[in-house]
């Protein structure tokens, strides 16, 4: 019998394992059966874009945590596959800041070429995954939505691609449900023109604040607050954009501050996070870490020490994004082919992870934490056959790319980038980011 592998989601992460399989199987070699579950009716996973909050047409949790007019918050330099350029998927170069429907039709243009669609069955939620350790496989339980039938079937592997950006953190604040106005997570963010003329507070200093803030300045918020436990992000802002330390209370419409001060707002956004949540997995598979470079239990960042016949994509905090995904995805399908193997001892993998961690935690700088995630996916990338690149050059366009913001955090988007797999140099956009309020991909693609 042919091998069965299950991959759990149909994002970037999980679409870089099928067109992984997919690319051995067309170099000659046998591949083990392949099944995807994506709880969505569409992959894409976050960049699968909805309207919708709350819950989805099948009343599960709505996984979008994207945006209507969010652009990319980095350059695409850093992000490009090695095996698919953006010139190979646009026929031209591209301007290097793409507003998310750009960047979905890249990431659906390679799976496409790939032909691996039929290897995913949508709408498809999965609800429990069980190791048996008399027969050395999984159990998965899922629930075809479409059908409204929920069954089960076993895999030798099971590859964790869900995520973790969707399931939201959101804290509670003394006077929260007497404040006058709206109160809605950065998960259920949507539409920045909802804000427009209005005195905005966004709780947190992290993307999602300097983004969403940026989002609702751009579309016409009447002012700016953001707040800060521990620091303040910095950058030089707008007349109308102040930061504030940490929230205190809210009173009506007036939000107070831990410096005394205060503020009347109409809207409240709480960017406060998200939480690694794996409902579908028990104690003895589930993975238990904070948002870090080192992800706790994980051997090269991708096999679960405590079970490995599984596996996890993508669970690290994120510098590097999809071609990180790509190397992750390229080793583990080595390692299920039999051309890499994990050692056997159970202590070696523990003090692979805690030398990760350790390393990790050296420095605290920024250039560092980006050269330490350069350096595993270099790592990773050396073991098999994903296409080298330029890992140094992709660096380089994200230490401009912190300069750039430090500079001007409203026009950042308008620098442009060499490309590290083509070395092609991108053209400078027609519009500055800060002007253009059409981000639709036909406006975007205009020279
Ligand atoms: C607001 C925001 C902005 C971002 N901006 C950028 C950016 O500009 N550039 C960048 O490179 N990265 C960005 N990211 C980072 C983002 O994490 C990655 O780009 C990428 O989407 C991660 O891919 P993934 O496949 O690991 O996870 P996801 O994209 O989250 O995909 C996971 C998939 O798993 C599915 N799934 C989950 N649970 C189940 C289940 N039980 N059963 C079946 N299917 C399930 C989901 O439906 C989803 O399709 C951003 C993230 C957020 C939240």
């Amino acid at each position: 019998m042919p091998k069965r592998v299950a991959v759990i989601g149909a994002g970037p992460s999980g679409l870089a394992q099928l067109r992984a399989f997919q690319s051995a199987a067309q170099n000659g070699a046998e591949i083990p059966e392949i099944v995807c579950f994506e709880k969505q009716s569409n992959w894409g996973g976050l960049w699968n874009y909805t309207w919708r909050t709350g819950v989805d047409e099948n009343g599960e949790p709505v996984h979008c945590s994207m945006y209507r007019y969010l652009w990319s918050n980095g350059p695409k330099e850093g992000l490009e596959f090695a095996d698919y350029s953006f010139e190979e998927h646009f026929g031209k170069q591209i301007a290097s800041y793409p507003p998310r429907a750009v960047l979905f039709d890249y990431i659906e243009g390679r799976v496409l070429k790939a032909d691996v669609r039929d290897w995913i069955r949508f709408s498809t939620v999965v609800r429990w995954v069980e190791y048996h350790a008399e027969t050395g496989d999984f159990e998965v339980t899922v629930h075809d939505m479409a059908e409204d039938r929920v069954y089960r079937e076993r895999f030798d592997n099971v590859i964790v691609a869900s995520g973790h950006f969707s399931s939201p953190n959101v804290p509670e604040y003394p006077g929260f449900d007497q404040f006058n106005g709206r109160i809605v997570h950065a998960h259920d963010f949507r539409d920045a023109r909802e804000f427009e003329g209005k005195d905005v507070l966004l709780v947190g200093a992290s993307y999602s604040a300097e983004d969403i803030g940026s989002q609702c300045w751009k579309y016409g918020a009447k002012s700016i607050t953001t707040c800060y436990r521990s620091a303040p992000m910095g950058f030089r802002w707008p007349d109308n954009w102040e930061e504030k330390p940490a929230l205190h209370k809210v009173e009506g419409r007036t939000v107070h501050f831990a410096d005394g001060t205060s503020k009347d707002v109409d809207a409240i956004i709480l960017c406060t996070g998200y939480r690694h949540y794996f409902p579908f997995l028990p104690d003895d598979l589930r993975l238990k870490t904070r948002n870090r470079l080192a992800t706790a239990d994980l051997y090269k960042g991708v096999v679960y020490v405590h079970n490995p016949g599984l596996f996890y994509l993508g669970m690290q905090d994120q510098w590097f994004t999809f071609n990180m995904f790509d190397a992750q995805a390229w080793y583990v399908r080595d390692i299920i082919l039999g051309r890499i193997q994990v050692p056997a001892d159970k202590q070696v993998l523990m003090a692979d992870v805690a030398e990760r961690e350790a390393r990790e935690e050296a420095d605290d700088d920024v250039k560092y934490a980006i050269r330490y995630q350069a350096d595993y996916v270099k790592e990773l990338v050396a073991e098999t056959d994903y296409p080298s690149f330029d890992i140094d050059g992709a660096c380089e366009a994200f230490f401009e790319w912190k300069k750039h913001k430090a500079k001007d955090i409203m026009a950042f988007r308008d620098n442009c980038y060499k490309s590290v797999i083509t070395g092609t140099m991108a053209p400078v956009h027609h519009t500055p980011w800060k002007d253009a309020l059409d981000d639709s991909m036909d406006t975007y693609l205009r020279t």
